[in-house]
């Protein structure tokens, strides 16, 4: 093992140690780690500066009491969570997570990957990331208020919009974000826009945000079909998940020609060989807040696919392009392996760590374009970006000119990894591109900002 390496495994085990059983996080680490060898023999400041180690120790956690009062008044109790993980690029930024699986590794895991893909955006934002082991589904639209309204009551005194922004993530979406920013308005006593991203569009949030970790996403696989002169244009694609990552990237994917034949949701799949219809799934999943089985008993031509792993349909049907857009390590070998035989071209990630290391491992030897999340989904994070340069300037853009802005920053992102990977001497492979650009960026900044 060469020096570097060692040094390399080392702090892995140093960061093992110092967050024990938080395996989310040392899988997110140890992907990073694994693109730097090359880097850290090229830069020795970054050893002699102990990036390494500093950049693996968030800056601060919080970890916090959420009381709240359900509909039959009794009182619960959650935990919330926020990690404010690096600010040398700007303000922490990063969404929050309320599902009942969140621990503070997760929040660990989701906080590291942001800090490399804020960084990857080229605008200036720190990584964060945020939420609570609160389920929300079944939940009254009055107990989602009073909960979000409690977390706020702790949270509020650690953001600000030159301090820690957040936004949402699963679990969080716009009501959300209403019931946080007004609890924040009311404690503070300031109309602060830019305190949290992802508002509603009358009261300072940007069009395209909801469009844009979807759209964003879409971009990016465009633009990796490119380099093999493909593209969407008449593709057969498969996108996990039916939220809203998911929604929006079938309604960009069809937008430009291809064609969804699979979704999912946490109660199964739907092979929909013609098309998923995105108004009938929006329909099912945004309105009614329902099961992808209400979609699928809809439309006579789908097929329910009791699996939740829509990637099964890829024993049906040919796929050009995978898109898991629903959470953690759903992607597995197994599942990268069907759709090698199916003949997948491209598998981009629109959630964050979806795809399994040793799915990756197998689809990259496989020839397959891998577009990792901190650069394939940073299109979301990109937007709250323009959200706040709206909300610091009190100006409010056009969709058109803002999907613009979207669609040139996934343009930089993509062609940025592309470049690293080329400089490094991977061509193609856009996980150490993605890696070793945001991780050069942020260990700069770090260096020149001192210990
Ligand atoms: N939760 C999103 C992400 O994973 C967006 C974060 C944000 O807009 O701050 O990047």
């Amino acid at each position: 093992m060469s020096p570097t390496n060692r040094r390399i495994s080392s702090v892995f085990q140093q960061v093992i140690d110092r967050n024990p059983g938080e395996t989310e996080f040392h899988q997110a680490v140890k992907e990073v780690f694994d693109s730097l060898g090359p880097v850290l023999t090229k830069f020795p400041e970054y050893t002699d500066e102990s990036i390494l180690e500093r950049i693996c120790e968030p800056e601060r956690q919080i970890i916090f009491r959420v009381p709240w009062t359900d509909d039959q008044g009794r009182v619960q109790i959650n935990r919330g969570f926020r990690v404010q993980f690096n600010s040398a690029l700007g303000p922490y930024k990063g969404g929050l997570r309320f599902h009942p699986t969140v621990l503070a590794g997760t929040v660990k895991f989701l906080g590291f990957e942001q800090i490399f893909k804020n960084a990857l955006t080229g605008l200036p934002i720190g990584g964060g990331k945020g939420g609570s082991d609160f389920d929300p589904k079944g939940r009254s639209d009055g107990e989602i208020m009073r909960f979000c309204q409690s977390f706020m009551t702790e949270a509020y005194r650690h953001l600000g919009d030159r301090v820690d922004v957040p936004a949402g993530d699963i679990g969080v979406g716009r009501r959300e974000i209403g019931y946080l920013f007004g609890q924040y308005k009311r404690i503070s006593n300031r109309y602060e826009s830019g305190v949290l991203t992802g508002k509603g569009i009358t009261w300072g949030g940007s069009l395209v945000r909801t469009e844009a970790t979807g759209y964003g996403t879409v971009y990016f696989t465009e633009h990796m079909l490119r380099t093999r002169e493909r593209s969407l244009d008449g593709a057969k694609v498969l996108v996990s998940g039916s939220g809203n990552v998911a929604l929006y990237a079938i309604e960009k994917v069809q937008e430009l020609g291809g064609t969804v034949v699979g979704a999912s949701d946490s109660s199964g799949s739907v092979y929909d060989p013609h098309g998923v219809d995105i108004n009938l799934l929006r329909e099912v999943k945004e309105v009614r807040r329902a099961r992808i089985t209400e979609y699928a008993e809809a439309r006579p031509q789908a097929e329910f696919i009791p699996d939740q792993r829509v990637w099964a349909v890829a024993e049906k049907t040919a796929v050009d392009v995978a898109l898991p857009c629903a959470t953690q390590n759903e992607l597995t070998t197994e599942d990268a392996e069907l759709l090698v035989r199916a003949g997948t071209a491209a598998v981009a990630e629109g959630a964050n760590m979806p795809t399994t290391p040793e799915a990756i491992r197998l689809l990259r030897e496989a020839g397959v374009l891998f577009g990792p999340g901190k650069a394939a989904n940073a299109g979301g994070v990109a937007t709250s970006a323009l959200e706040m340069q709206q909300n610091a300037t009190r100006d409010t853009w056009s969709f058109e000119y803002t999907e613009q802005r979207l669609a040139e920053i996934m343009e930089n992102v993509h062609d940025r990894c592309a470049a690293t990977a080329e400089e490094y001497g991977v061509p193609g492979d856009y996980v150490s591109g993605a890696n070793i650009a945001g991780f050069t960026q942020v260990a700069d900044a770090m260096i020149a900002q001192g210990v």
